[in-house]
Formats: C-alpha cells, sequence, structure tokens
C-alpha cells in the first residue's frame, strides 16, 4: 500500500528508484584520559589532523570549483576558515592540557559544545553551520582514528538510487556528480543549503526538510520522488509507476520537440505572446537557461554568491559574475535581484544576530539599506555589468515607497560616480511578494519601471504559513482563494497604473498555476530552466481567451482546489494526460 512523505522541493526533477540509506558516521569517541607526559604528542597529533583536513578541504574547493562552480567551492572555503576558529583550537587545546583527553576526545568535546550553543537556537539560519561542522567533525575525527573517508559511489547499485540522508553535508553532496543518484531526501535543510544549492548545479532532484518520518523509510523501498512539489510516493502502486514511465517517456519527447522549437515564438493557440524567462540561483545556471530557449533572465538570484560565504565578495567578483550573465542574453536583459539575505539565507560574514522569526526579521532590502557599503558595492557592480547588454535591479521584500526611493538615491550616486563613463540606463523595479506592496501598488508604481510576483513569499505572508516548514506543506498553495483574488487585484492595478508586471514565483512552473495566471493576464514568466519544456507546452496548447473566461467565472471558493479544478479540467481537454503532465497536481 503506498503512502506519501513531504518535503521540500529543493531541486526539480522526478526519479523512481529503490531507497540508499548513506552517510558518513564515525563512531563516538570513548573517553579516556592520557598520562601527563602524553600532552605534547596530543596537541602534536591534533595540529597534524588539523592541518590534513585543512589541505584536504582546500582541494576538495579547487575540484568543486572546477566540476561544478566557483560559488559551490566557496563552500568549502568557509569550512577551511572554520578549522581556523580561535574558539575552537583553544577549546581543544585546553581539554588536552588540562583535562588530560586524547586528541579526538578533546576535538570532539569542543565541537560538541560549538555545535550545541548553535543546536539550541534550533534556528534555520544555524543548520547550514551545523552542517558544515560536522563535515570537519567527520573528516578530522577520521583523521585521528584512521578511518577512510566514505565512498557513496561504491554503494550505488548499477542502475542508481534514491540516496536518503538524515543531513546531507557538503563534502558528500559534492561525492554525488558522477554517479547514478536518481534523487536525494534529507530529513534536515532547507531549500538553500548549502548541499540543495550543490544539488540543484548538479542537476539531482531533491526534497529537503522531510523531518523525523524520513526514518520509517525502509532500505531498498521502491520511490517516486518529485523534487519541485517535494512529494515523494513511498512503495508507489502499479498504475503510479506506469504514470511515472510514461511522463518520463514523453518528458524525453517533449524536450526533443520543444528543443526544435525553441528558437519559435512562444505563443497560446489563440496568437497571444507569452514571455518565458529564466531564473538562475548561479551564473552556471545560464547555460540551461540559453539550452531551453529562456527570453533572458526574470530572476537572477543574486544571494546565492553569498550564503555560506565567510569574505564579503568584492564588487569585481559580483561584476564578473553578473557580466557573465548578461553576456549569455545580451538581447532579451537580465533582471537582477539584490541581495534577498535573511529569512533561510544568510551569509556567514555577516553573522546575523538569531532572530526568532527570520521571515519576519532583517531581512533582504531591510539589510542592503543599513549596509550602504555592502548595497553600494552590488548596484555599483550591477551597473557596471549593464554596459555589457541590458540590465534591471530589482528589490525585494519591499512595503513601503521610502525603500524604493532610498535605494534610487544610492543608484544615482552611484551612476554619477561611475566617472560618466555609464551610458546605460538602469530600469528598477520591486517584487510583490508582501500584502503591504500588493495593497499599495498605486503608492509604489510611480517610483519603479515594473513589478515582479513573487508567489512563494506572498503565500506564506499571505497564508501565514512557513515556506520552509514541511509539516505545513499541505496548506502551503498558492492557488488558496485568497490568493487568487490578489494575483487578479494585482494584475488589475498594475494595468491602471500603466505599469509592467511579471511573474518570478514558482506558481509560473505549474501547469495549472500558469493557466490561472495566463487567466488573469499576466503574460510574463520567469521559471527554473528544467521547467521551460512543460510550461511551454502547456502555453503552445492553450487559449488565452478560454482561460480568462474561465478566471472571469470563478468569482467564488473555499480551498485552493475550487480555484483548480476548471483549470485542470480544461488542460486535460487540451492536452490530455498523454504524458503524465497532470500527476503532479492534486486535487482533491
Ligand atoms: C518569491 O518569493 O516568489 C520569489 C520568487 O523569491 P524567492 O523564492 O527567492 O524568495
Ligand atoms: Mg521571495
Amino acid at each position: 500500500m503506498s503512502w506519501m512523505l513531504h518535503g521540500i522541493g529543493a531541486s526539480p526533477g522526478r526519479a523512481l528508484g529503490p531507497a540508499l540509506r548513506a552517510a558518513w558516521d564515525v563512531p563516538g569517541v570513548p573517553h579516556r584520559t592520557i598520562a601527563a607526559d602524553r600532552v605534547g604528542a596530543e596537541v602534536e597529533r591534533f595540529e597534524q589532523a588539523r592541518s590534513w583536513a585543512r589541505q584536504r578541504i582546500l582541494q576538495i574547493q579547487a575540484e568543486t570549483s572546477e566540476r561544478i562552480g566557483v560559488v559551490e567551492g566557496k563552500i568549502f572555503e568557509a569550512q577551511a576558515l572554520m578549522l581556523d576558529d580561535p574558539d575552537l583550537i583553544a577549546g581543544t587545546l585546553s581539554y588536552i592540557r588540562e583535562n588530560f583527553l586524547p586528541a579526538e576526545r578533546a576535538f570532539d568535546w569542543r565541537l560538541l559544545e560549538i555545535r550545541s550553543r548553535l543546536a539550541d537556537t534550533a534556528h534555520v539560519m544555524a543548520l547550514d553551520r551545523l552542517a558544515d561542522l560536522r563535515d570537519i567533525r567527520q573528516r578530522v575525527l577520521s583523521r585521528l582514528l584512521r578511518l577512510e573517508e566514505p565512498d557513496v559511489a561504491a554503494q550505488l547499485p548499477p542502475d542508481g538510487a534514491i540516496l536518503v540522508f538524515e543531513e546531507l553535508t557538503p563534502s558528500l553532496a559534492v561525492q554525488l556528480g558522477s554517479h547514478p543518484v536518481l534523487g536525494l531526501l534529507t530529513a534536515t535543510g532547507s531549500r538553500a543549503s548549502h548541499s540543495a544549492v550543490i544539488a540543484r548545479s548538479l542537476g539531482i532532484p531533491s526534497v529537503v526538510g522531510i523531518g523525523p518520518r524520513l526514518a520509517d523509510l525502509p532500505d531498498g523501498q521502491t520511490l517516486i520522488m518529485n523534487g519541485a512539489t517535494g512529494r515523494v510516493i513511498v512503495d508507489p502502486a502499479e498504475p503510479e509507476i506506469e504514470s511515472f514511465h510514461r511522463s518520463v517517456i514523453h518528458t524525453a519527447e517533449r524536450e526533443r520537440r520543444l528543443a526544435e522549437l525553441a528558437s519559435s515564438p512562444t505563443q497560446t493557440r489563440d496568437g497571444e505572446r507569452i514571455v518565458l524567462q529564466a531564473n538562475l540561483d548561479q551564473p552556471d545556471d545560464a547555460t540551461a537557461a540559453l539550452r531551453v530557449g529562456a527570453e533572458g533572465v526574470g530572476l537572477f538570484r543574486s544571494e546565492f554568491l553569498v550564503i555560506g560565504r565567510r569574505t564579503i565578495p568584492d564588487e569585481d567578483e559580483q561584476y564578473e559574475a553578473y557580466r557573465r550573465v548578461v553576456e549569455a542574453f545580451p538581447e532579451q536583459g537580465v533582471t537582477l535581484r539584490t541581495f534577498d539575505i535573511g529569512g533561510d539565507k544568510f551569509p556567514i560574514f555577516l553573522s546575523m544576530p538569531m532572530e526568532e522569526n527570520p521571515y519576519l526579521g532583517w531581512r533582504a532590502i531591510r539589510v542592503c539599506l543599513d549596509l550602504p557599503d555592502l548595497f553600494r558595492n552590488q548596484l555599483r557592480a550591477a551597473v557596471r555589468a549593464a554596459d555589457h547588454g541590458f540590465v534591471r535591479i530589482l528589490l525585494p521584500f519591499v512595503v513601503s515607497p521610502d525603500e524604493i526611493r532610498r535605494t534610487r538615491e544610492m543608484l544615482d550616486e552611484v551612476v554619477a560616480s561611475l566617472d560618466g563613463g555609464q551610458t546605460a540606463e538602469v530600469p528598477l523595479g520591486v517584487m510583490i511578494e508582501t500584502p503591504a506592496a500588493l495593497e499599495t501598488v498605486d503608492r509604489l508604481a510611480p517610483h519603479v519601471d515594473f513589478l515582479s510576483l513573487g508567489t512563494n513569499d506572498l503565500t506564506q505572508y499571505a497564508l501565514a504559513v512557513d515556506r520552509g516548514n514541511a509539516r505545513l506543506v499541505d496548506m502551503f498553495d498558492a492557488l488558496h482563494p485568497a490568493l487568487f483574488r490578489m494575483y487578479r487585484r494585482l494584475a488589475r492595478s498594475a494595468q491602471e497604473e500603466g505599469v509592467e508586471v511579471g511573474v518570478c514565483g514558482d506558481l509560473a512552473e505549474d501547469p495549472v498555476g500558469v493557466s490561472v495566471l495566463i487567466g488573469l493576464g499576466y503574460r510574463t514568466f520567469s521559471l527554473a530552466p528544467p521547467s521551460h519544456p512543460e510550461i511551454k507546452e502547456v502555453v503552445l496548447a492553450v487559449s488565452a481567451s478560454d482561460l480568462r473566461t474561465l478566471a472571469n467565472e470563478l468569482e467564488n471558493g473555499d480551498r485552493p482546489s475550487d480555484i483548480k479544478r476548471p483549470f485542470r479540467r480544461y488542460l486535460e481537454e487540451v492536452i490530455g494526460d498523454r504524458d503524465g503532465l497532470l500527476d503532479r497536481l492534486s486535487v482533491e
């Protein structure tokens, strides 16, 4: 009998295969003491293991930069720096010298203290640091105890498996690229955790934050997982497996078909032009975006250049990263979102204070305006990159025109300071992802050149449902009737104000979601490259005027299914379920 697990979709794609538990476990270090004359030798052993671990981490950093990307490599730079943490070193040495503990016991104890201090906060912002500390623990202890590093590849069956981790640390995550890993499931972690960033770069479907129920999953159990929706079917029934195979065959066919269509315009059956742009997390993602024929970048999440970093990327490093993306899309342009840090994404270099409610806290534009040096550097890098193509700047988490005004002032200063060499005009826009912004479009519009609807955060703030809480995943529905009304009001007010509005939230990656939005009048969507083939197929099959009629007829509803049902029926009519396209949509 099949059953479901729910987590947070962290890297899109679907997979079917057996579950395989993997971990890098180092056994607990038993308590013992050493003779006083061994102290010097144990200090020496600790120093040697630490310096060996640093070398090894730097080697992994170099390999990761080469094989996956420079940004992913930087994750290990942060780990190498953690090994030099004075608190860690002094604490370990004092356990050796004063408590006569052997190096491995002293190090493990000190690390345990640091870990439990962080874990005590039970805070999403601490999770990455915990994963990094775990990596460091395993590496140093493995050296001191003469244990081998784990080899995930050796455990994998020839046809691959869906790997199941309690916690996926970056060291294990980077091992995965070259092996037949069908998918990843983790009990902990968030969409922004280091290992999720790596999984996305490697194109491995992933669901994170599943919670303690993942422990009930027997090894070898067949699973079907969906890294976009966060759903995992355990022990699927025959029809579910058949439907999966149909969808895989058709995805491949669809991709082939759409590769032929990539250069032709995207329009609905009744000739309404739809623009499909790409959401990028890293400069390297531009390649995938070009492959699927994206018409520019509608959202470049620049914060992925800084999360997990110990050092602030300077203006030149940022400029190079932005320039690469801008040059990949010289005609259509790049919408560069300023750092959306805070929430579940935080850079180590800021040593941000732990907050009770980080999603309601010091986040995004609030951080940038409070740290003008950081913000100015980013704006300078963006304006310089604009000389190589077309750049628009997008501000996240805005709730008031004052935030735009203050940014505009800073932007003007930056442009003026660039020796007058800057000729490019840089449009400024805001995310509509808070109820406050949505309610005051008439007040914001005079200050901006464009708007971008962020359905992910708008859903979180409108429904009061934490987007990172796996327990509430069923309540987190961007097609709740309240949100449907909000999308409608936004489309109308943007039209009244004469300001362009696109959509960059994940709702546009859902066939029913994008149909609803087309019905409400939206025409520009930005989505992750892997979702392009599917959504392009939907766009080509639907008629905008049919969808408008459906949206206009939908006045009342009590639950998301009331909104979805008519659109799903329509899609079944015009597309059919010939390729499992609708499988991922659950409408009760
Ligand atoms: C959103 O909130 O909808 C959005 C696109 O931004 P992010 O997912 O990066 O918060
Ligand atoms: Mg957002």
